[in-house]
């Protein structure tokens, strides 16, 4: 079997801050990070697999499990290939993949999981407000419609919430998503550095 990545998942609810840490930490050298709906987003959506993101993410679905996993691995690839992920340098964060436990059985054999960022906010109304004003930042469709995100936030609970027990408890590190990006960033970082230090070792820069 070819070496797994080693990997720290972004996880939490739509509008709890992953992409935000993501971004910051993917900054960072030694940390590559990889967000699945920005994989999407990127896609020509006049390609057949552009056509399918827009007429799942227009309703708040999930894009098919198949589709979905096949894209990310062909991501990966390239990234690999053109080296701007080492995987013996960097910590893979990884960021709304995967969304649910068929898709996490599917990634077992390609990455090693050493931590999942439970991303927690219990005010859903504050992670709306964030969804709302990306929706307007990013000209985001999926974040704009009041009923879309619902859905959002209910397929997170029926398919994606469940992805926390498919990895042992040890594993899952849960943080308040509350509070500036700073704030929270200190708390992801107290958590990703150590395992950045036991398992990379890392030239003085
Ligand atoms: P996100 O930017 O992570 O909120 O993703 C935006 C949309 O992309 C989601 O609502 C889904 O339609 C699709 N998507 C992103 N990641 C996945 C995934 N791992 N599995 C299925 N669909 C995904």
């Amino acid at each position: 079997m070819p070496e797994r990545f080693k990997t720290v998942l972004l996880f939490g609810a739509p509008g709890a801050g992953k992409g935000t840490q993501g971004k910051i930490l993917g900054k960072i050298p030694g940390f590559f990070h990889l967000a699945c709906g920005d994989v999407f987003r990127s896609l020509d959506m006049t390609s057949e697999l552009g056509k399918q993101f827009l007429s799942y993410s227009s309703r708040g679905e999930l894009v098919p499990d198949e589709l979905t996993v096949q894209m990310w691995r062909e991501n990966m690839h390239a990234h690999t290939v053109l080296s701007l992920f080492k995987p013996k340098q960097d910590l893979l964060i990884l960021d709304g993949i995967p969304r649910n436990v068929k898709q996490a059985e599917a990634l077992k054999s390609s990455i090693d999981v050493l931590k999942v960022i439970h991303l927690r906010c219990t005010d859903e109304s504050a992670m709306m407000l964030r969804m709302r004003r990306r929706a307007l930042k990013e000209n985001r469709m999926d974040d704009a419609d009041e009923r879309v995100i619902r859905h959002r936030f209910d397929v997170y609970h029926a398919e994606t919430h469940p992805v926390l027990d498919f990895y042992p408890p040890a594993t899952v590190a849960n943080i308040d998503a509350m509070g500036s990006p700073a704030q929270v960033f200190q708390r992801v970082l107290e958590v990703v550095i150590p395992v950045q230090d036991a398992h990379f070792n890392r030239p003085p820069s």
